[in-house]
């Protein structure tokens, strides 16, 4: 986390911003290892561009920040009759970075008391350190993967026919709880014509032979990190058509997949997956991007679609997830959390990638 603060501030000083102020939020979690609760009183940590970043809290809240606060910071508290926010402007001024994530109504009050600074959005100076990820992100990336595939492995012995979608969601809910998740972020069981809609959740629909069943999944681990896999399952039949279509969708995955090396631009990424739709005339039916970053959030940069032209580096993690989607027919996905290093790719989710036959 030090180096995370050394890194900050190296960039804070390249880009002549004077300091970051950051509220509680998945960014201030990922640079003081605190997580905390954002509420009505202030918490907020500055960090300058150079020196020790200092943190003001709540009085009621000064021992768990101590406590859990995982760089050098110098914390002070303020009681209840106490303004907060003259004491941060008494302290601070210049070019302010602003967590995205701020309270617009502290933002506002920065503004007001803080007349001769500037304010200016933090997300690519805190993206251009969060997006690579370092070892022990890493690690927790590849944990997270390991828990959502022993779900997906439970999920192919499950029985799914005179079934519904909310039956299977909430066995599929306490799954993602017993394989060592904190959160359940999102349970998708989209089957039949459901399955064409990429964002459905659940519904009392009940499962029938031959139906395709999209079950994509994620949950938040202890160790703040998330996790993301979709598997395309079928009831005891499968159509050849789909299968056909089935077949061309898996081999764009895995050529995207293998195709997540460092220099290559995230519209090209994109471009492997949909090009080979396109040949097969299915990229009408591919509606979304192929990916998005993941880390302490499950949907973060770098996102892989046409337009960014951001180069992967060493340590980004993202979902390689292309789909087809066909209105009133069936739909399908098959997605895994990928991490970019000098040794080729890292494949957090390693679950068999074809159609999986349950009953
Ligand atoms: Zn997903
Ligand atoms: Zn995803």
């Amino acid at each position: 986390m030090t180096k995370t603060v050394a890194a900050l501030q190296e960039e804070m000083t390249a880009k002549g911003i004077d300091w970051l102020f950051l509220t509680p939020s998945p960014n201030f979690r990922y640079v003081t290892g605190y997580k905390a609760l954002p509420l009505e009183r202030l918490t907020l940590l500055m960090l300058p561009s150079v020196g020790i970043p200092k943190m003001i809290v709540p009085r009621l809240e000064f021992i768990l920040a101590k406590e859990h606060v995982k760089i050098e910071c110098e914390i002070e508290s303020f009681s209840e009759t106490d303004n907060a926010i003259d004491i941060v402007s008494t302290i601070a001024s210049g070019t302010v970075a602003v967590d995205p994530y701020m309270w617009s109504e502290k933002l506002l009050k920065f503004q007001g008391h803080m007349a001769n600074s500037t304010f200016i959005d933090a997300t690519s100076l805190i993206n251009v350190v969060r997006t690579v990820k370092s070892e022990a992100e890493i690690a927790a990336l590849v944990e997270a993967g390991r828990a959502i595939d022993w779900v997906h492995e439970q999920v192919s012995a499950m029985a799914f026919l005179g079934r519904t979608e909310r039956e299977i969601g909430e066995d599929i809910k306490a799954l993602i709880f017993e394989s060592g998740h904190e959160t359940v972020d999102f349970v998708i069981v989209a089957s039949g014509p459901n399955s064409a809609s990429p964002h459905h959740e659940v519904s009392d629909r009940i499962l029938e032979e031959g139906d395709v069943v999209v079950v994509d999944i994620g949950g938040t681990m202890p160790s703040g990190y998330c996790s993301d896999c979709t598997r395309t399952y079928v009831v005891k039949q499968i159509d050849p058509t789909f299968q056909h279509y089935y077949d061309i969708l898996q081999n764009a995955q895995i050529k995207a997949v293998d195709g997540s090396l460092i220099g290559v631009s995230c519209e090209d990424l994109d471009s492997i997956a949909r090009n080979i739709l396109k040949e097969a005339d299915l990229s009408d039916y591919f509606i979304h991007r192929t990916g998005h970053g993941i880390g302490l959030q499950t949907h973060e940069d770098p996102y892989i679609v046409q337009g960014n032209k951001h180069k992967l580096v060493e340590g980004n993690a993202f979902s390689i997830e292309p789909g087809f989607y066909i209105e009133g027919k069936y739909g399908a996905r098959i997605e895994d959390i990928v991490i970019s290093t000098s040794n080729g790719p890292i494949n957090c989710n390693n679950r068999p990638r074809n159609l999986i036959v349950v009953h």
